[in-house]
């Protein structure tokens, strides 16, 4: 028997391997089936760990994984990192490559970047706290630190949950249009909703990147039955999206 792959989704971005696992190419049980990489959601410890393992062995390195609390912290994960010690964070830069940065996500935005002339690399966890409280433009920050510079900075926004899906109450729609306009959406339905990818962009703009370098319009986590959805189901699983430097 073939295990079906952790991969669900592989875009390309200069400098790094980088793809976006699913539910599918794992062993967990129902609800967490199959795939899922999080230990925090009541999952099997060992099924997490199987699961944890195809991934590392699909992207050639272990996986550096972070204690993700929608906050702004930025781990560099430098020579001296500990593998062994999980970091409270929700964003992961590295010039490494023997090693890659994984975070977890259903619904929010999975980020990943490349500054493929300076060899950096990162991975963010963007949720609407994160995003509005500026965890890109902390984690771009610490990708110049190592030597990348904003205007070479390669992303691409992973799946998601997309704004036609994304209904909040009409003053969350408000107050997140005062820190980043482009948040500001409808759903399908014409009721307030948030653009988290739209956010994204305006928030990676403003940090000096590009937008001609930047993708965002994943797959959507509640649509697409290949990923978690937390909307979805609060009891489920977490993918990840993955880069490491080439
Ligand atoms: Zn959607």
């Amino acid at each position: 028997v073939i295990p079906a792959s952790p991969v669900a989704w592989a875009p390309s971005l200069d400098g790094a391997q980088v793809f976006f696992t699913g539910r599918d190419g794992g062993c967990s049980q129902e609800p967490f089936d199959a795939a899922n990489l999080a230990r925090h959601v009541g999952d099997r410890d060992e099924d997490v760990t199987e699961n944890r393992a195809a991934v590392a062995a699909r992207v050639g390195a272990p996986l550096v994984f972070v204690e993700q609390v929608h906050g702004t912290e930025v781990a560099v994960v430098d020579e001296d990192w500990d593998p062994g010690v999980v970091t409270t964070a929700d964003a992961m830069v590295t010039t490494r490559r023997d090693v890659a940065l994984a975070i977890m996500v259903a619904d929010c935005m999975p980020v990943l970047l490349s500054d493929p002339s300076a060899g950096v690399v990162a991975a963010v966890h963007a949720g609407r706290r994160g995003l509005l409280d500026g965890v890109l433009g902390c984690t771009l920050a610490a990708m110049t630190d190592l030597g990348a510079h904003a205007a070479d900075v390669q992303v691409v926004v992973g799946p998601s949950i997309c704004p036609r899906c994304y209904e909040v109450p009409g003053q969350m729609c408000e107050d997140s249009g005062r820190v980043l306009p482009a948040t500001m959406s409808t759903t399908r339905t014409g009721t307030p909703s948030l653009d988290l990818r739209a956010g994204a962009v305006q928030a990676l703009v403003r940090s000096g990147v590009p937008a001609r370098q930047i993708t965002a319009d994943p797959p959507c986590t509640l649509e697409d039955e290949r990923f978690f959805s937390y909307r979805g189901a609060h009891r489920t699983g977490r993918f990840a999206g993955v880069v490491r430097r080439a």
